[in-house]
């Protein structure tokens, strides 16, 4: 997991997001609620000339039209990168996926009630997986491709006019590439803001309280995730405690020493932890905290008026 950005001043401006409640299901009644926020800055993104088709979600770019899009306006684009890759006998292969749409899905529509105008692309269903070769069909790309995409996709966004971009990654073997990304995009030189987070970023240390099975893969939280999200695709009698397996060099067994682990030794049956303890509840309670803080977050990054210090204050830093 990345923080990349920090939040010094989060409380002091947060807006509760709770004000509306928006059907998925029901376009025009959102937009109506929209048009109702006092203050609501960005008339753009209301339906004078786009009526709202009843599926399609404001800031969600696959359910919208071009009208729709058109009439938004974004002010921040939000890049998700899921995965596609064995999760065990009890996880589908799109659990990293699921998670990553579900969580901004739902921040960005908290977002959007507040009138944020963020603007959600697609979520990257393949990304890197060097260390899963052995397992059938873990869906990958070369270290050199997901950079490149990831650098056009930011390019493509940046050339639409949206200066702030939020990419949130939610499968761990995308870290350092994302790190390496984020080291080439200084927002002077490239005239954007790109910043990098996770899907769990935002929880406040919420994580610890709800998951504790020590598993980076397929057990108590993903499961409880995908509980919450997908419910139907979990095969119950499959949930059983699996263990990862250790390094004969003990060093290699703890922090400080990074190394790319083979997946299939070190977890023979592609997950570890105890998935047994996971619950649709738990997986709810922690999806809502982590969308709820990416939320506060977007609102404040569309909020904070774009000049060449951002995000510093227009005057900090003297002639920098
Ligand atoms: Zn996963």
């Amino acid at each position: 997991m990345m923080e990349i950005i920090s939040d010094p001043v989060a409380e002091k401006n947060f807006i509760p997001v709770s004000k509306i409640v928006i059907s998925h299901h029901g376009t025009r009644d959102v937009v109506a609620s929209l048009a109702k926020v006092s203050g609501a800055s960005s008339p753009k993104l209301l339906m004078n000339s786009s009526p709202a088709s009843p599926g399609s979600l404001p800031g969600i770019l696959e359910t919208m039209t071009i009208e729709q899009v058109r009439d938004f306006n974004p002010e921040v684009v939000v890049i998700p990168i899921g995965s596609t890759e064995p999760h065990g006998p009890h996880l589908p292969y799109g659990t990293d996926l699921f998670i990553a749409e579900a969580v901004t899905g739902e921040a960005v529509r908290l977002a959007n009630a507040e009138n944020a105008r963020v603007l959600r692309l697609p979520a990257l269903p393949i990304s890197n997986n060097v260390n899963f070769k052995k397992f059938p069909f873990a869906c990958r790309i070369r270290v050199e491709t997901l950079m490149a995409l990831l650098k056009d996709l930011v390019d493509f966004v940046c050339e639409e006019g949206v200066r702030k971009i939020v990419i949130v990654n939610c499968h761990g073997g995308n870290d350092a590439i994302l790190a390496s990304l984020r080291q080439s995009y200084d927002q002077h030189q490239n005239r954007a803001f790109v910043c990098l987070c996770h899907s769990c970023s935002f929880s406040d240390g919420a994580y610890d309280g709800f998951f504790n099975d020590g598993s980076p893969h397929a057990g108590d939280f993903e499961t409880s995730m995908i509980y919450a999200i997908k419910p139907e695709l979990i095969v119950e009698n499959k949930l059983k405690p699996s263990k990862m397996n250790q390094p004969a060099i003990s060093r290699l067994g703890k922090p400080g020493v990074d190394w790319v682990r083979p997946w299939h030794v070190l977890m023979s049956e592609s997950y570890s932890g105890n998935p047994e303890l996971a619950s649709s509840e738990k997986g709810r309670q922690f999806l809502d905290i982590c969308a709820a803080g990416m939320a506060k977050f977007l609102i404040e990054l569309s909020r904070e008026p774009w000049h060449e210090q951002f995000p510093y204050p227009p005057q900090s830093g003297g002639n920098i």
